[in-house]
């Protein structure tokens, strides 16, 4: 799943090869798939984006906004998809569920796997989207300090019975900030996904700030996660240090066997003697 680091390193990439390539065609797919999440008909995409030329792009939390020049923005990412770029005459995916081919005869397709967006909107259409909105914070920015961290867990009540996993990626949440990062997070902070956000002491709170940042940074610098792909279908070098195949391996720190549990619509892995 497209997380942060993931989109901060596509749109990155994007703004180096797509920028200025003008949309000869669109094609909203040629295979369809149940949770690729579109806004406009197969007619609106095509007539809409045909003759564009290819803008900015930014990462928007877990989101890429592809700027197609005036004024649409191609809303990718915050999924499992694969955006790829290819060159004239390489091969491409035979079903994919989105497809821009430029008029140097490059294409990018995007394929969907469990969801992903591929909307085209306007700004104001951005700014408006409950999932979407205004910019908020990147936890990797100067502006993520422990200051607005700690403002952050300020609004919580007392009595909030809300876990620090759904504190961290769901509400408030932190930007760009999905499942496949928390538990290296966590467990860099020494936190139970089900710990109490309220609970956290003031030194809890700085070891957890540090862990985002730390884990974020280090996986922009490495290129992403080792399971996630970039625009040439290259995986990044980010290693969790907790995943599926950690389950019953022995904790780095302390030696016990890392569990896993369900909790809150997926798996969280820990180690049960180290993350309080
Ligand atoms: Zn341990």
């Amino acid at each position: 799943m497209i997380e942060l680091p993931e989109a901060i390193l596509l749109a990155r990439q994007m703004n180096q090869e797509l920028h200025g390539k003008q949309i000869a065609i669109c094609e909203r797919g040629n295979s369809p798939h149940k949770f690729a999440f579109y806004n406009h008909t197969p007619e609106e995409y095509a007539r809409t984006l045909a003759g564009r030329t290819i803008g900015t792009a930014l990462e928007h939390g877990g989101c890429i906004l592809l700027r197609t020049e005036p004024d649409y923005q191609l809303v990718l990412g915050g999924g499992g998809e694969r955006i790829l770029l290819h060159q004239g005459g390489s091969a491409r995916p035979a079903k994919v569920q989105f497809l821009l081919e430029f008029s140097d005869s490059t294409s990018l397709t995007v394929t969907v796997q469990m969801w992903g967006n591929l909307q085209l909107m306007t700004d104001a259409e951005v700014l408006a989207d409950q999932h979407l909105g205004p910019r908020r914070v990147s936890p990797i920015s100067a502006d993520f300090t422990p200051e607005y961290f700690d403002y952050l867990f300020s609004a919580l009540d007392k009595a909030d019975p809300r876990s620090l996993k759904y504190f961290l990626i769901s509400q408030p949440g932190v930007w760009g900030l999905g499942n496949g990062y928390l538990q290296d997070i966590l467990y860099r902070a020494r936190l139970h996904p089900r710990h109490k956000a309220t609970s956290l002491s003031k030194h809890e709170r700085r070891a957890l700030h540090k862990a985002i940042r730390d884990t974020l940074q280090q996986a922009v610098d490495q290129g992403g996660r080792d399971t996630e792909y970039d625009l040439h279908n290259r995986p990044g070098s980010y290693h969790r240090i907790l995943d599926a195949s950690s389950v019953g391996m022995p904790c780095r720190r302390c030696g016990t066997p890392i569990q896993k549990a369900s909790f809150l619509g997926g798996m969280v892995y820990f180690c049960p003697h180290c993350q309080t």
